[in-house]
């Protein structure tokens, strides 16, 4: 992956570099998910307008999903979820955040980060078969369940055992 300055010397800035990035992923709209703008937390470091902890709505989130969308912040714009960047799902909306349960963050190979949205969504079998998909390009998998994020705040960190967080350390 190419340093933030040698992506700004080639497209100009990192959001025209995001952009450009957003223009060649599967055809699979976000529809009615609104995942990454609540369970993913914000820590004030990455942005500190929009800084909230996992399952906590940013406030630009509106009825109409994101109400500043055309200028929504570079940590928004470099976030891919499995859904959106992976064709192999491609139109499978079972697959999408919300009707599966779990967001899946793949924006940083080859650590993929996968949040719980509700209760049990990990033995779903939908998300073995992810996993057997992803293990096969070896990315490094991190589980946040539900139970562990609910009540967390943005500046906690998580202890991690094998692929699971264990606990919150503040
Ligand atoms: S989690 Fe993925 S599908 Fe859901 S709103 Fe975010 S980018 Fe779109
Ligand atoms: S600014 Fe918009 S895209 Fe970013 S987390 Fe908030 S609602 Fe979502």
């Amino acid at each position: 992956m190419p340093s933030d300055a040698e992506l700004i010397a080639k497209y100009g800035s990192l959001e025209a570099y995001y952009s450009h990035v957003e223009k060649q992923l599967p055809p699979n709209g976000c529809g009615e998910c609104t995942a990454c703008c609540y369970a993913n937390p914000i820590p004030p470091h990455a942005d500190a307008d929009i800084a909230h902890g996992p399952h906590q709505p940013c406030k630009y989130l509106c009825e109409k999903r994101c109400s500043v969308y055309e200028k929504r912040p570079l940590v928004c714009r470099s976030f891919f979820c499995l859904w959106r960047s992976h064709a192999w799902v491609n139109k499978m909306e079972q697959y999408r955040p919300d009707k599966l349960g779990i967001l899946i963050d793949v924006s940083h190979p080859p650590l993929m980060e996968a949040t719980e949205l509700w209760d049990g969504a990990f033995n779903d079998p939908r998300y073995r078969y992810i996993l057997q998909k992803l293990q096969l390009t070896k990315l490094t998998i991190r589980e946040f369940p539900y139970s562990l994020l609910k009540g967390a705040n943005a500046h906690d960190r998580f202890e991690l055992d094998g692929r699971r967080a264990l606990k919150v350390i503040s």
